[in-house]
């Protein structure tokens, strides 16, 4: 162990492990295997770097992101570790090298795409060489029922067959219960050590609106919080994705689309760019994220409803991996909840499937509509329990008032039922309102005992309490394509009198926050612009070498320098992040950018 805090000082620059991160260390050093659950920004890759490091022999880290293998090996060449890859991007000439440095004990992480490793070829030459650990990276693509299931990852138990003296270490941020057992059944991990970290991201701040008009409220939103910010923004079409990464370019914001109706060029093209540069807004179905490893983005945003909370939870969680405030924003309305209740039931799948799908919708609509702390909410699904509200949510910052709702509801649902349960949103609220059109006229709606009771709320809060009278199961929308809205069995009680119901008030007007002021006071205007420079130098160090901002440094290490304005290279070294290596090739080049920005009285 004395090694790996060496290693941990020396090469990655930090003084500390994180909670778990030495007890993993430790495991694998000793020769067992482990199996980690840990959320984005964790702390993972460290959990296998180290022990592949300190070990002999060289650690293979199994990953299906071939996209980013480049850059992880990259990271790791900056802070002076012999890493290298295998992949189908490579050239044979570049095999060859890597494989003979292989066998030469030249490597100390090898990272290999998982069809590349179960080709017959490559489990030889892997025979012939001195391993250090197996790292088995997004472990959860072996489950059939998650969203990333890879075939070649159920294959991976042979690593236990032929290699039985290495250990094996599987990670993974998918929290849930029955992922969690196919990995130890799957990968034969039942000997192993489990390490399970709570899956809360304290440095996330989370926020569901509902209500009207998202794109204008996406937009305030990112004029106060994220005027500058590298983010992301989650839509449920191509359509929508095009449409607003245009309106965000109209509005000066670089914001960039990315979906699967594209190019894989054009696809591959706007990710580099999302990597690379500062400040960039990806606007994207969720068919872009998976292993983004980009530490500093600084909000996810959805503009629909994500349909489960293991979705919400991975979208979200691809912001703040450096541990530094960030933002998880969505806004939903009305259409996403028919939107998504209609394609559960017309999917091809057979009924078991479908009753699952419809659960996880309901209980992310529960999460969207709670009065109470969300982040409680968000971990009581994944079976943690947090003792109090958190205080970094809009319900524990700006709790929501509530309305004594019986009565609107009891009129909203009786226009159901007197309509025939054959009519939309729009037409019930219609009738509601004695709206004299022609259609109403048509059906004769104008006779109802329900047309014109309504005059107490406004449309958009007749279609605000309809929204959640569906989220609440009081109402289900019939998927005959039109949307029109019938009774269930669960809405007798309120009908009749016997149930009231108590139901979030729309919020008219977002108040300013104050909070996060006293959560992390901002930088003077002196200090931002030292932290400006430091980020100019660093993008354009990047820029020579090709490589993305945070392979030089983390914005976390940048904020450091500035707090801490170091002046010598020993003061330099014991920033956070800065490791032997990096203080050798970066350290003069930014403690002059330091000195140039202080005045020289002060330094
Ligand atoms: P994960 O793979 O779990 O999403 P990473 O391994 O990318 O997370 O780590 C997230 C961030 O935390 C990185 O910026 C990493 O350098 C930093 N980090 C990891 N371990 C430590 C530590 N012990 N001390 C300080 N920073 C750490
Ligand atoms: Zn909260």
């Amino acid at each position: 162990m004395e090694e790996a805090r060496r290693i941990l000082r020396d090469i990655f620059g930090y003084d500390d492990f994180r909670p778990n991160q030495a007890e993993i260390v430790r495991t694998l050093v000793e020769g067992g295997d482990a199996l980690v659950l840990m959320p984005t920004g964790g702390g993972k890759s460290l959990c296998y770097q180290i022990p592949a490091i300190a070990r002999p022999g060289c650690g293979v880290v199994i990953s299906p992101l071939i996209a980013l293998m480049q850059d992880q090996v990259e990271a790791l060449r900056q802070l002076g570790v012999r890493a290298a890859f295998l992949n189908s991007t490579l050239e044979r000439e570049e095999e060859r090298k890597v494989e003979r440095a292989l066998l030469a004990g030249e490597l100390e992480l090898l990272y290999i795409a998982p069809e590349r490793l179960l080709a017959e070829r490559t489990l030889e030459l892997l025979e012939r060489a001195a391993l250090a650990l197996f790292a088995i990276d997004e472990a959860h693509c072996v489950s059939q029922w998650g969203h990333d299931f890879r075939p070649e990852y159920r294959r991976l138990e042979i690593l236990h067959r032929r290699f039985p003296r290495v250990p094996r270490i599987a990670l993974t941020a998918t929290a849930d219960a029955r992922t969690r057992s196919e990995i130890v059944e799957q990968l034969d991990l039942r000997k192993a050590r489990h390490f399970i970290s709570s899956f809360d991201r304290p440095n996330i701040r989370y926020a569901i609106t509902d209500g009207g008009n998202a794109r204008e409220r996406l937009w305030r939103f990112l004029q106060r919080e994220h005027p500058h910010d590298a983010g992301i923004v989650y839509c449920l079409s191509r359509k929508k994705v095009e449409e607003t990464a245009r309106w965000l370019r109209a509005r000066g914001r670089q914001a960039l689309p990315y979906h699967a109706g594209m190019s894989a060029r054009e696809r591959e093209a706007n990710q580099q760019r999302f990597l690379r540069e500062d400040g960039i807004v990806m606007v994207a179905t969720i068919a872009f994220g998976m292993g983004i490893d980009k530490p500093d983005v600084r909000f996810v945003a959805h503009l629909n409803l994500p349909k489960s909370i293991e979705a919400y939870y991975q979208e979200t969680g691809r912001a703040g991996r450096d541990g530094l405030p960030a933002d998880a924003w969505m806004a939903y309305g009305l259409q996403d909840v028919i939107l998504l209740r209609r394609m559960a039931e017309e999917s091809e799948a057979d009924e078991h499937h479908k009753r699952i799908t419809r659960h996880k919708l309901e209980a992310m609509l529960g999460l969207c509509e709670t009065t109470s702390c969300r982040r409680q909410a968000l971990l009581g699904y994944f079976g943690e329990n947090l003792e109090a509200p958190c205080g970094n949510c809009d319900n524990c910052l700006r709790p929501p008032t509530t309305w004594e709702a019986t009565e609107a509801a009891q009129k909203a649902l009786s226009c159901v039922w007197r309509t025939g349960q054959r009519f939309g949103v729009n037409h019930l609220i219609d009738v509601l309102l004695g709206k004299e059109s022609e259609r109403i006229r048509r059906f004769g709606h104008h006779r109802l005992s329900t047309f014109g009771i309504g005059g107490e709320l406004k449309a958009g809060e007749w279609r605000s309490l309809y929204r959640q009278l569906i989220a609440l199961g009081y109402l289900e929308v019939d998927h005959d394509g039109y949307g029109a809205l019938k009774l269930t069995e669960g809405c007798r009680p309120l009908l009749r009198g016997e149930e009231r119901l108590e139901l979030r008030k729309p919020r008219r007007i977002e108040r300013k926050r104050t909070a996060k002021a006293a959560a992390a006071p901002e930088f003077d205007a002196r200090d931002s612009a030292l932290f400006e420079a430091l980020r100019s130098l660093r993008l354009k160090l990047a820029k020579e070498q090709g490589v993305p901002p945070y392979v030089i440094f983390h914005d976390s290490t940048l904020k450091e320098m500035v707090v801490a304005q170091p002046r010598t290279l020993e003061e330099m070294g014991g920033i956070g992040g800065v490791g032997v290596q990096k203080l050798e090739r970066y350290g003069k080049a930014f403690l002059e950018a330091i000195q140039r920005q202080i005045p020289a009285e002060i330094a």
